[in-house]
């Protein structure tokens, strides 16, 4: 019977890994990066658990660093099989990649610099080269689209929602004469967000690996559009600017949707938008590139829509007077251009900053929603007296309603259900409420733990 061996993003929300061993076949479904605390950090250094050398094929699902990142670490340990994603993943892995290589020389040279490392010289988990090596081994295939690999697994993918070209993957596995066939979610999308389409219905699977980040929550109901209008009609009366601090990549598309749609519609007048961070640039781009694949007709494409790519053009910001909006990276305050427009825009009270998503502790993002008066930027302290507001409802992730509505559209059971993806009170959460309203068998494996798929259901 085919195996799959749990290699990460179990019991947490990053590092996702998994290995499918069926008839002398091997694919590793994501291979990610860990995030956040610095004892998950600390595996992304620990030897990989199976041999890369010999793998033929890497698929995934999406470009998000926790389930790529550590695709030029397997090239590192020999790996040169395949890296098979959707064409919107490839090209946006190319900048998540280049710049988490970036980030990991940063943080290296850094290190050696003020002598702050045991092992010295520090290096990086890799370089620019790393990840220019592993490009050349992607390619890619649309969604929909089977692909036979050699020996008795064939794939393919189904929009996510989740992200541009974010994918679940549907797999079947022949050996000895018997197909079974497993669905791994990937991450799941949301359901009537802005700019993503919904997660297309799961279709029958006798196993399913599904994610559960937010298998113990519900998102906030407040519509993003109503926000939006709310805090930028605000900003308008006090002739100020709305400076977002954003993801570069996804939420930045997302909020100038918001904001066009609702310039469109007459609810907000005709403002400025100014995106100024590269990589963000570079995503509009690439998502300008996938009509196809997202809700955006022309609002990514409007004149009142200002790219700002080089030091000069976001140096040209500096004389921006409002009303308007100011969208730049990074997301949580942690360095980035973002900074330099805080440092101007922050000590006015007609100014407002808006707050959209997750802001981790000892970040200057969490500073300002806890109501710091003070923000220390590039050694100076910055005065806060703008407005300081925070946006619901950005998540790019299913919640447990969410995740309950997409497996009722499954049409029938699966055999066995492995909760991945989450925290253990996330995850169990998820379990509980799939056993109580579905009856169906639920599995939380254990970090390294092979299981067998006849023994498992
Ligand atoms: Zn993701």
């Amino acid at each position: 019977m085919p195996e799959i061996g749990f290699y990460g993003g179990v019991g947490t929300v990053t590092g996702s890994r998994h290995l499918l061993m069926a008839g002398g076949e091997r694919v590793l479904v994501d291979c990610g990066m860990y995030q956040g605390l610095k004892a998950l950090r600390m595996r992304n250094w620990e030897p990989c658990p199976f041999d890369a050398a010999s793998l033929p094929f890497v698929v995934l699902t999406h470009a998000h660093i926790d389930h790529i990142g550590m695709v030029p670490r397997l090239v590192k340990d020999g790996f040169r099989g395949a890296v098979i994603c959707t064409p919107a993943t490839r090209e946006l892995a190319e900048l998540l990649l280049l710049d988490a290589a970036h980030l990991q020389e940063e943080d290296a040279d850094f290190l050696n610099r003020k002598r702050l490392t045991k092992h010295a010289p520090a290096v990086p988990l890799f370089d620019t080269r790393d990840v220019r090596t592993v490009l050349e081994l992607f390619t890619t295939r649309n969604y929909e689209e089977w692909t036979e690999l050699p020996d008795h697994v064939a794939f393919r993918f189904h929009n996510a929602g989740h992200l541009l070209g974010s994918a679940m993957v549907e797999m079947k596995v022949k050996e000895n004469g018997a197909i079974t066939t497993l669905l791994f979610s990937g991450d799941l999308g949301r359901f009537d967000v802005p700019l993503n389409p919904d997660p297309l219905p799961p279709p029958a699977a006798d196993y399913l690996l599904l994610e559960s980040t937010y298998g113990d929550r519900n998102h906030d109901p407040r519509s993003l559009y109503d926000q939006v209008e709310r805090v930028v009609k605000d900003s308008i009366d006090r002739r100020g600017i709305v400076v977002v601090p954003a993801f570069a990549v996804g939420r930045a598309q997302q909020l100038v949707y918001v904001l066009n749609v609702l310039m469109a519609e007459g609810r907000l007048p005709r403002l400025p938008i100014h995106l100024d961070t590269p990589m963000g640039v570079e995503a509009t781009r690439i998502y300008r590139s996938h009509p196809s694949e997202h809700e955006a007709g022309n609002e990514l494409t409007t004149s009142n829509f200002v790219l700002h790519e080089s030091v000069s053009e976001s140096k040209a910001l500096n004389d921006f007077k409002g009303p308007g909006i100011i969208i730049s990276s990074s997301g949580m305050l942690t360095g980035g251009r973002i900074l330099h427009h805080l440092k101007r825009l922050l000590p006015d009270d007609r100014n407002t900053v808006v707050l959209a998503g997750y802001q981790a502790a000892g970040t200057r993002g969490r500073a300002l929603l806890e109501g710091a008066r003070t923000l220390r930027i590039h050694g100076e302290d910055v005065p806060v007296r703008a407005l300081i507001e925070d946006f619901c409802g950005f998540s790019g992730h299913a919640d447990s309603n969410e995740i309950m509505k997409w497996l009722g559209m499954m049409p029938s059971p699966p055999r066995g259900l492995f909760l991945t993806h989450g925290e253990p009170a996330a995850s169990a959460a998820l379990a509980a409420r799939i056993g109580a309203e579905k009856g169906w068998k639920v599995i939380s494996p254990k970090l390294n733990e092979v299981v067998t798929l006849g023994d498992a259901a």
